[in-house]
């Protein structure tokens, strides 16, 4: 017998065919003698209406009042759900964040869970059999006492934090792929699902793209030490033999991996700008001078890269912006131009970041080295690096992000056999 988490997002829990349908899931699992609490999404497309219609109320808006307007998707599945499990003969009842409660900072829209408290949901699986079904996405901030929301995709992070709470087994995140992939299986059809993942390794997965998972949740199951598994919701519950272990992707501590890869994945974005500001001059203060006013005006810059000045006298400096940000980048340097000083800009928004992923690069020298090699020899031109202890980063034209990805996928023996 164990302990679970199981989380279900919008698409499990679209409609009430598929309520009952993760209900029959939750009652296996009930079943088979575990201790469960479920956590649950809006359903899909509900929580973007409710977003619109705050814009339409006003566009700006008090974000007090949007987390109000928001939270309110996730109460509806939740108490759903409870009236599910409990026509099918489960004991169930739901919880809204504020009361368990799920304490949060007061930062509406895009709350941090500071505190649970499971002893409470323990106590009645010991007592009453009760499965807890907890509404995703929303806590109390307790000083005010009001509603807080966690940030789109806030869900997974609600299931992360209610497992470390009441000491679960696993979370489960039941979701419309069936795993973690080593890279997008869109863009490489042999790319192959991943039995286990280390947390690491996944937090770089997510922060790059493949968004299988809110970034936030994979930083607190790391934290806490969650093991995170990653499993299809469409199954059906009919169809699980509870005592053979399911497809999915476990995303856990890398003691427990015992044949570890030296590259787990590749992760790639084409929303990239490059902006390089030549003959900038060569002398203490510059990169701050470049880098403070993009941190004030809330730009996130990514790669950097500096060439060692050849004459002493002048310098240049590339760097990587989200494309979104690009303009907004590129008037804030002209505008700081005179304390800059600087010859001009120069930039390029059809570029592409590739990043290789995999914890095993720390013990192994001469990973990124290959990579230099098979993209040379596919003439691909290589515009910017930058390197970690478990990733390595490189920009290239956008036009050949398919090719790169697909030729590192293969050069690292990641592609699927058969
Ligand atoms: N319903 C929220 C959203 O759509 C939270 C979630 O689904 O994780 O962002
Ligand atoms: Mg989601």
């Amino acid at each position: 017998m164990g302990r679970l988490v199981m989380k279900f997002g919008g698409t499990s829990v679209a409609d009430i065919e598929r309520i009952r349908n993760v209900a029959r899931h939750v009652k296996r699992e009930v079943d088979a003698g575990h201790e469960v609490a479920v956590v649950v999404s809006a359903m899909a497309g509900a929580t973007n209406r409710l977003v619109e219609w705050c814009r339409e109320a006003s566009v700006l808006h008090d974000a007090r009042e949007y987390d109000t307007v928001v939270a309110s998707g996730e109460q509806v599945t939740s108490g759903l759900l409870a009236i599910a499990l409990q026509a099918i003969g489960v004991n169930a009842r739901s919880w809204q964040g504020w009361q368990l409660p799920i304490k949060t900072s007061d930062a509406h829209a895009s709350a941090r869970i500071l505190d649970i408290n499971g002893e409470e949901l323990i106590k009645r699986f010991k007592e009453r059999k009760e499965v807890a079904v907890v509404a995703g996405f929303q806590g109390i901030y307790p000083e005010t006492a009001r509603v807080t929301t966690l940030g789109r995709g806030g869900s997974d992070t609600s299931a992360v934090a209610v497992a470390a709470a009441i000491r679960a087994d696993r979370c489960d995140i039941y979701t419309d792929v069936d795993g973690v992939y080593t890279t997008d299986p869109r863009v490489v059809p042999r790319a192959r699902r991943l039995d286990k993942i280390a947390f690491e390794e996944m937090l770089e997965m997510a922060s790059l793209g493949a968004k299988v998972m809110q970034v936030r949740s994979i930083e607190l199951a790391m934290v806490h030490q969650v093991r995170v598994f990653v499993r299809s919701s469409f199954d059906k519950p009919e169809d699980i033999d509870p005592h053979v272990s399911p497809p999915g992707s476990l995303i856990c501590d890398e003691a427990e991996i015992m044949e570890q890869q030296v590259v787990t994945g590749i992760a790639f974005s084409k929303d990239e700008a490059q902006i390089s500001i030549r003959r900038v001059q060569d002398k203490p203060g510059v990169a701050a001078a470049i880098f403070g006013p993009l941190a004030e005006a809330n730009i996130n810059v990514d790669m950097i890269v500096q060439v060692v000045s050849a004459d002493g006298a002048t310098t240049d400096m590339t760097f990587t912006v989200p494309a979104a940000e690009y303009e907004r980048a590129r008037s804030t340097i002209d505008q700081a131009r005179d304390k800059i000083g600087y010859d001009k800009l120069d930039s390029a928004t059809d570029v592409a970041k590739i990043s290789v992923i995999g914890i095993g690069m720390r013990s192994h020298a001469g990973v990124a080295a290959r990579a230099f090699r098979a993209l040379a020899d596919r003439g691909i031109n290589i515009r910017a690096i930058t390197t970690s202890e478990i990733k390595f980063s490189l920009l290239i034209d956008a036009a050949y992000t398919e090719l790169a990805v697909r030729t590192l996928h293969s050069l690292y023996g990641l592609d699927k056999q058969g």
